[in-house]
This record gives structure tokens, sequence and C-alpha cells, in this order.
């Protein structure tokens, strides 16, 4: 049925790319949609699968960029669409529908206090950082390196793991100079705030970097909030990911860490644009516009067209309410634990070195020696280097195999995906990493 409903695009991937790379810079709206030979042009989705143009099929671990936590198209969340469409799209206005999803948000989110909609997760974490610099009155930004906080000017220095460098042209040194980057260790970045008292905001990816790529020493999350209490400063959690996926209250729900401001987006509009800083009640009345703080009303500016968006606002309604139940989470916890441990499974037989990992409704793979089940005994270039030399390969296979994950060696689960999902993963996983054992991959 969703074949025939779906089947009017005759193009093929490789002729819709050729035409996008003439319209659009490298055919893509997001740098790493780019691929060689061809991108894949989706034309529909459902639960945990979806379809390219030309029919073929994907169990997806992409799910949305980890927005999509109950699956693609759940009926909810479309019914809930096709509600509020009629009543209009967009009003410029304050709606109910923002008052209810904030409430939602706050009930969820220890940090929450107060709430601001963004239009993304870039959007959040840079509201964030202005919040942290007007609030300590402090200019300069410590982060960890390697961590994911968005695409703005702000976040790009420190990003590319181990660069300490802006990973991009056009961004000034004034800027990148108020960026400090530091492992996440805390001795050193004791040392670090010592030494540096213009240092005021303090910014983490609450999963470590990466979505857990590289998982953060166990209690880091309360040591950082020791420093930021101990040298006054904004302590912001970056939960864009981690948030409403780790637990119904995120990764600080679990830790029993609150910080002052968090930022959310993706699962939290159920998988439509858009995001929010949900933050202590100290910090987030500087965007009051009712006060003035130092002389200034509103303290701290935020405009933004969309912020608040009824379908995003209907959609996260409809997505956050199942999530409160943390039943969801549940199964998806399940799903990618299974697979972790299927994986692994796999390679033990095929006497491949390396490892499956990764918190909550993630997986990650690493290949090479593993001197202990934690991956944090390996260093985290080792697993960073890994993923260079195997990750083309391996996404090859699986996607060759009808398998796409969201990056490099790392995918997302959902409450979407069934057994037969997972059974069909785990065979296209043997094979590709077969077929790589096979071309000395593993080796050379
Ligand atoms: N922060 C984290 C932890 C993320 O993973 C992302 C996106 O993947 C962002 C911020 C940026 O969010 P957006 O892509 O909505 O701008």
């Amino acid at each position: 049925m969703m074949d025939d409903q779906f089947a009017r695009n005759t193009d093929d991937n490789a002729a819709l790319t050729a035409r996008a790379r003439t319209v659009m810079p490298g055919g893509v709206a997001h740098e790493a949609r780019y691929a060689e030979p061809h991108a894949k042009y989706i034309s529909h989705a459902a639960g945990a699968r979806k379809w390219d143009v030309e029919g073929k099929e994907y169990i997806d671990y992409a799910m949305g960029s980890a927005s999509l936590l109950l699956g693609h198209a759940h009926p909810d969340i479309v019914a809930a669409l096709v509600e509020q469409a009629p009543k209009g799209t967009f009003f410029a206005d304050c709606h109910p529908l923002e008052l209810e999803w904030a409430g939602l948000i706050s009930d969820l989110i220890p940090s929450a206090d107060q709430v601001r909609f963004t239009g993304s997760g870039t959007e959040s974490t840079m509201l964030a950082m202005r919040l942290g610099r007007a609030r300590s009155g402090r200019p300069r930004i410590l982060r960890i390196d390697g961590h994911y906080h968005g695409w703005h000017d702000h976040v790009l220095k420190g990003m590319t793991p181990g660069a300490n460098a802006v990973v991009s042209l056009g961004v000034p040194d004034a800027i990148a100079d108020l960026v400090q980057v530091a492992p996440p260790d805390v001795e050193v970045i004791e040392r670090t705030l010592a030494s540096d008292a213009d240092i005021g905001t303090l910014i983490v990816e609450a999963s470590g970097a990466n979505y857990g790529v590289v998982p953060l020493p166990d209690g880091f999350l309360a040591e950082a909030r020791r420093l930021a209490d101990a040298h006054g400063l904004v302590l912001i959690f970056d939960e864009v990911i981690t948030g409403f996926r780790w637990s119904p209250g995120g990764r600080q729900a679990i830790d029993g860490v609150t910080p002052d401001l968090t930022t959310l987006a993706k699962i939290l509009t159920g998988g439509l644009p858009g995001g929010a800083v949900a933050g202590k009640r100290e910090v987030m009345r500087y965007l009051d516009p009712g006060e003035t703080i130092d002389a200034m009303t509103p303290a701290v500016t935020h405009k933004g067209t969309f912020n608040g968006n009824p379908l995003a606002a209907a959609s996260g309604v409809a997505c956050l309410k199942h999530l409160a139940t943390g039943e969801p989470q549940a199964r998806a916890d399940v799903v990618a634990e299974t697979l972790r441990e299927g994986m692994r499974e796999v390679l033990g037989r095929l006497g491949v070195e390396g490892t499956a990992y990764g918190d909550s409704s993630t997986f990650h793979l690493y290949f090479g020696p593993c001197p202990s089940a934690d991956i944090r005994d390996i260093p985290a270039a080792d697993v960073r280097a890994s993923a260079k030399t195997a990750s083309a390969a391996l996404n090859r296979g699986l996607g060759e195999r009808g398998i796409d994950l969201m990056s490099r060696m790392s995918g997302v689960t959902s409450a979407a995906h069934t057994d037969d999902d997972l059974a069909r993963t785990l065979d296209a996983f043997e094979a590709t990493v077969r077929e790589m054992a096979d071309t000395g991959i593993f080796t050379g």
C-alpha cells in the first residue's frame, strides 16, 4: 500500500543528486548528507523503516537525526499535526499549545523552572551561551574537547577533537579567542578556571562527545556542578540528544545533577524543527521583557519568527505525553542493548577485535584491541581513529543490506524497532563484518 501511495517519483538517486548539485551546494541541505557517488533520496518512512525513491527499504538507526524516539510518522503525532494544520500553521502570537508544551517540559526536566523556545538545537546553545555571559558578567566560555553543540560561531573551536581549532572559514579570531577548550578532566578544568577569571560559563554534552562515542568519566556532571558553584559559572547541559531519551527528565534526572540551563531540540518537537532553553528562574529572568537588569530591558535579547510554532508545539505535546511515561524509552533501550550484545557476539564469534557500546538507546562500534569491557579504558583518540579507518566500509556494507546508521559507527534506536528489525540488522552486521575482514581492513 505504502509503495503504491508513494510511487510518484520516477527519478533515481543518482539523477536527483545530479540535479540537486546544480541548485544546492553539494546538492544538500546539511553537509553530512553529502555522499559519493550520490546521496539517497527518501520518499517516505513509517515506524523504524524508510524507503528511498528507488523503492529500497532501510531499517533506520538515524531516526531523524535522533529526533524520532517514537518512530517515523507515529499516529498520534500525525493526528496532532492534521488537527492543527487547518487551524493555522503560524500566528506570530502566543497560543495555548505552546503553554501546554512548556508545562510538559518543566514537569519533566529538572532545570526547567522556565522555558524559552528557539528554532533549533544550534539556536538553543547560542542563546544559552549568551545567557551564560550575561548572568556571569564574564565573556569566556569553557567547553569540552570534541563535544558537539551545533554550528554557530562560538561552538566551532573544539568541535574537532584534539584540534583546538575552528573548523570553518569565516569565524573571526576575536570570537574563537572567547572559547577555551578542555578535556573532560576535572583537574585540568580546575587549573584552567583558577588561571582564567574571564571564564563564566561551562557547557557540556551530557552524554559525552557525540552522543556518547567518547563517554564522560563517572561522576563528571556532578563535578562540573561543583566547579561551576565554586567558580560562579553558569552551567549548561546540552541535552539536545539526551533530553527525554536517557530518561523522561534527560541525563540530569538520572545523575541527579541540575544545571543552570539545559539546551533541548530534536525529541522535544517529536521530529519537527524547533528547540528550547530550559533553565533556572534566576537565569531565565534575563529574557523577561518585563524586567530590567543592569539598565537593559530585556537584559538578554532573543527573537526568532518561528519560536514555539504551533505545528511543532502540537507534535511536541503529542510526543512528550508518550515520553512522560518512560515506556518508549524503556523499549528503545532494550532494542539498543540487544543490538550491542548481538554485535559483540558477532565480533567475538568472527574473531574480530572490537566492541559495541553505548548508553540508553544508542550504540557505537569500535574496532581494535579492548583491554576491558569499558570503552573509557581505550584512549579517545584510538576510538576516533577506528571510526576513520572502518566507517566507510561499514556503512557501505550495511547500506547495501538496507541498514542506515546515524553517523560513522553509531546509531540510535526507537520504540518502533521490532524484534524482526533486530534480527535482520544483526544478520546484515555479520555479513558486513565478514566482508570487511576478507578485505583485510582489521589486520592491515
Ligand atoms: N547539541 C547537540 C548535542 C547535538 O547533537 C546537536 C545536533 O545534532 C545540536 C546541539 C545542534 O542541534 P541542531 O542540529 O538542531 O541545530
